[in-house]
């Protein structure tokens, strides 16, 4: 078959890769002049998730204390008058009591391993190297905070995760750069959980593709898709135009199937077929700066437990990440306004100077955000729409380094018309159908 892929992030180009492998013809249209340009791009690097750091669970709590102290979740919630942020923060709390938590864990757990099968085979297979780390610690401060996560503890019991619960001084043991004078109730080591650099992947993932015919629409924004029973048909033009406010010349290219994995855009795309997806968007950010003094920089990956911070050593550099912006749908899109966005850097930077002072140089240091799409149950949106030609795989959240490969894959068995290698209870919690709407 010809399947276009909207979309050139991490999600764009994994789909497009597990197209191929499937044999099919395939087109990814991406908008920017290279791929990995958006979410994808100064991203955390940690192969999220496990139960300790989903984005749903006990450890998130939204409310009015929490707007008008912030919260020491990490979350920046600001919903103004918006009635969206306030139904989709109400839906996420839905998922923090133990019962829905785990069903929702249980649900993920086969994607979490099947994407990192997928990625493994994949590095294996093309023998890639993108700055992988061995090596994830999370770190509590308190015994409050690990009374907190007692039940993503329990889980990772149950599912036999390959961890160790730690005391402050084994948790130094594990990563000597953590300070000794700071509090520390404890701490959870993941040996095999790991970072990477997610644009350098995506970027040797093209290169392959280029080499194995697909084709890069690269440089083209698809403005519309129109769906029949024989074809899709996706009308796109220069990006370039689109930034000098002229419209130049639309082309069009026509194919069996489409997936819409354009990232914080799908929505709009998806409702041009009439269907949509209840996702919320939200602002994350990252700070990175290469590596100050190399004795004080960590080995392994440190998570901030109460503020989800993720601290990653990218080859030479360190980078901190999270703090979503969690606001009024357009006000996400627009330019944060300046005291939400200093509140965000400003957490991550504590968390960089709590757990591995002196690791980055500070007068380097370079700020990123990007929208990500958050669905209120926790969960991706991956598989096949109403439409029999139309496949969609967004919402990722702050998870898609981590489950990208797997949602790919199953992506592309359903446009081969192959039942997915996945538990039937996962590939139902992942469809849009789930939602009712499309
Ligand atoms: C600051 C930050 C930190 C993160 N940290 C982690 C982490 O540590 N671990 C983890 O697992 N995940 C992390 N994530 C999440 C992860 O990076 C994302 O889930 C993932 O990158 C999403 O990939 P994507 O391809 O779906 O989206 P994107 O990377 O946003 O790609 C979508 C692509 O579609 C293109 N596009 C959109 N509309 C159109 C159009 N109309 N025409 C053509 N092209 C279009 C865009 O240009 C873009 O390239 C983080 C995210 C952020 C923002």
């Amino acid at each position: 078959m010809d399947v276009i892929v909207i979309g050139g992030g991490l999600t764009g180009v994994t789909t497009a890769y597990q197209l191929r492998a499937a044999g099919h013809r395939v087109c990814v249209i991406e908008q920017h002049a290279t791929v990995a340009q958006e979410a994808s791009f100064g991203q955390g690097g940690l192969l999220l998730p496990t139960p300790l750091d989903v984005w749903f669970g006990p450890g998130l709590a939204f409310g009015m204390r929490q707007m008008l102290f912030g919260s020491r979740n990490g979350m920046i919630y600001q919903p103004g008058l918006s009635a969206g942020a306030r139904r989709f923060v109400r839906q996420l709390n839905a998922a923090r009591e133990p019962e829905p938590f785990a069903a929702q864990c249980e649900k993920l757990r086969p994607l979490i391993e099947l994407s990192r099968r997928t990625l493994v085979e994949m590095e294996s297979r093309h023998a890639m190297e993108f700055e992988q780390r061995d090596g994830v610690l999370h770190l509590f401060r308190t015994p409050r905070e690990l009374k907190q996560a007692a039940s993503a503890l329990a889980l990772l019991a149950q599912f036999e995760y390959p961890h160790q619960v730690l005391d402050g001084d084994g948790c130094r043991g594990v990563e000597p750069s953590v300070p000794v004078g700071e509090a520390l109730a404890g701490g959870v080591f993941f040996p095999y959980e790991r970072s990477a650099n997610c644009p350098l992947f995506t970027k040797q993932l093209k290169t392959l593709l280029d080499e194995h015919d697909v084709e890069f629409a690269l440089g083209r924004r698809a403005d519309s898709i129109r769906l029949d029973s024989g074809r899709v048909v996706v009308e796109m033009t220069p990006q370039s135009d689109h930034a000098n406010g002229h419209r130049g010349a639309t082309e069009s290219i026509a194919g069996d199937a489409l997936v819409l994995a354009a990232g914080a855009n799908t929505q709009a795309l998806l409702a041009q077929a009439g269907m949509r997806v209840p996702l919320y968007p939200a602002r994350v950010h990252a700070l990175t700066a290469p590596i100050g003094y190399e004795e004080h920089a960590p080995h392994v990956a440190v998570v901030d437990y109460e503020s989800r911070v993720s601290i990653s050593r990218l080859h030479n550099r360190m980078r901190y990440a999270s703090a979503p912006v969690l606001q009024g749908r357009r006000k996400t899109f627009r330019t944060t306004p300046p005291k939400l966005r200093e509140r965000a850097l400003d957490t991550l930077g504590q968390a960089g100077h709590t757990w591995v002072p002196g690791a980055a140089k500070l007068s380097a240091m370079r700020d990123w955000d990007s929208v990500t799409l958050l669905s209120p149950d926790g969960l991706p949106v991956t598989g096949a729409t109403a439409h029999p030609r139309l496949f969609i795989n967004t919402g990722h959240g702050p998870g898609g380094w981590g489950l990208a490969c797997g949602t790919a894959k199953i992506v592309a068995d359903l446009v081969s018309g192959q039942t997915p290698e996945i538990d039937s209870n996962t590939i139902a919690a992942l469809s849009p159908a789930r939602f009712g709407h499309s």
